[in-house]
């Protein structure tokens, strides 16, 4: 059988007591129906994947850790970074993301976004209850929204920048992550409205920036963002074989 996969911030090793928080005791005891000495499947990013017993006691629940089940392990180190676009479509991206393995998700400020105000707190949620599912180690980070202009200013020398460009003259993406090298990447996603002029060309003259066209049909930010994560995983990250 499969286990419940919990992520949970305390530290993993063998006879650790963790308090389950209220949602989680409610989703363990109530909605999977767990009893006491059932086994689930805990992680915190930094300790690997655990066995812990399930201790009901009326409203509170403990885990008690036993057994290391996985070490931990790392993923690509892949920023998303994705211009603020309306909610339903922000919260889908955030979890394709957690999904397709970005180990961070950077929104952006850009001049033509049409969403103002993010909700952090759930965005996380999303982030966590994805990487609950999807079997990884670490739940992506979801960074508060910044000024492109800032995000491009202070960039990590050796970052490279996948940038999903519709307006025509960038190479296929797949020809142009072929010919590159993996290593520390980003991928850039603009808003609805697309970037301005000199937006594109700012993001253009950042050393590390590779644009690249996600074909001949102009996507919605959040196919956008999917297609890209794909493309990029299969060239650059863990869908390679060795
Ligand atoms: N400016 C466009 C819409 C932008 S689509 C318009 O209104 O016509 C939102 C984002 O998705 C873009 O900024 C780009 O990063 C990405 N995108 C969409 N289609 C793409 C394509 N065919 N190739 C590369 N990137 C694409």
């Amino acid at each position: 059988v499969k286990l419940i996969r919990l992520f949970v911030s305390h530290d993993l090793n063998a006879g650790a007591a963790i308090s389950a928080t209220r949602e989680q005791a409610h989703y363990l005891g109530h909605v999977m129906r767990l009893t006491a000495g059932d086994e689930v499947a805990l992680f915190n990013g930094r300790d690997g994947e655990w066995a812990a017993a399930f201790q009901p006691d009326r409203r509170e629940a403990r885990l008690a850790v036993s057994r290391r089940l996985r070490p931990q392990d790392e993923g690509p180190d892949l920023d998303l970074l994705v211009a603020l676009v309306k909610r339903p479509r922000l919260e889908m991206i955030v979890e394709k993301a957690a999904e397709l393995g970005a180990a961070r998700v950077r929104l952006l400020i850009t001049e033509r976004i049409n969403a103002r105000g993010v909700n952090l707190d759930r965005l996380a949620a999303i982030a966590t209850e994805a990487a609950e599912q999807t079997g990884r180690l670490d739940v992506p980070a979801i960074l508060p929204p910044r000024r492109l202009s800032e995000v491009l200013s202070d960039w990590t020398a050796g970052r490279r920048l996948m940038f999903c460009d519709e307006a025509g003259e960038a190479p296929p993406a797949r020809d142009a992550l072929t010919a590159a090298a993996p290593g520390p990447w980003a991928i850039l996603i603009g808003p609805e409205g697309g970037f301005t002029a000199d937006e594109r060309a700012a993001v253009r003259a950042l050393p590390g920036a590779l644009p690249v066209s996600l074909g001949p049909r102009i996507l919605r930010a959040d196919t956008a963002a999917i297609a890209a994560l794909a493309l990029w995983q299969a060239c650059l990250g863990d869908w390679r074989g060795a």
